[in-house]
């Protein structure tokens, strides 16, 4: 669950990736469109190994921005790696 940094296999512009979001808005974690991962859905299939984890992370209000790579690394990126301080998924 943790933010991964994989080799480029594209142009950087043409990147995109679901940003996961707690409820508070501080992003946790991030799945690249790929061949694996084509639909939203799959993004959630791909970040929570179970349906019970997906359910929960819902309704503890986690969330999904899809967004290119200039977004991401300018907005989220810089935010990956900090703690949430606000509670994350237990609110
Ligand atoms: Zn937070």
């Amino acid at each position: 669950m943790s933010a991964r940094t994989l080799p480029p296999r594209r142009p950087q512009s043409e990147r995109r990736h679901w940003v996961f979001l707690y409820r508070c808005g501080c992003p946790f974690g991030l799945v690249e469109l790929s061949k694996f991962y084509k639909t939203e859905d799959d993004a959630w299939d791909g970040m929570f190994d179970t349906r019970s984890e997906e359910r929960r992370a819902r309704a503890a209000g986690v969330r999904v921005e899809y967004v290119d790579h200039a977004t991401y690394s300018r907005d989220f990126y810089p935010r990956m790696t900090q703690d949430c301080t606000h509670g994350g998924m237990q609110q």
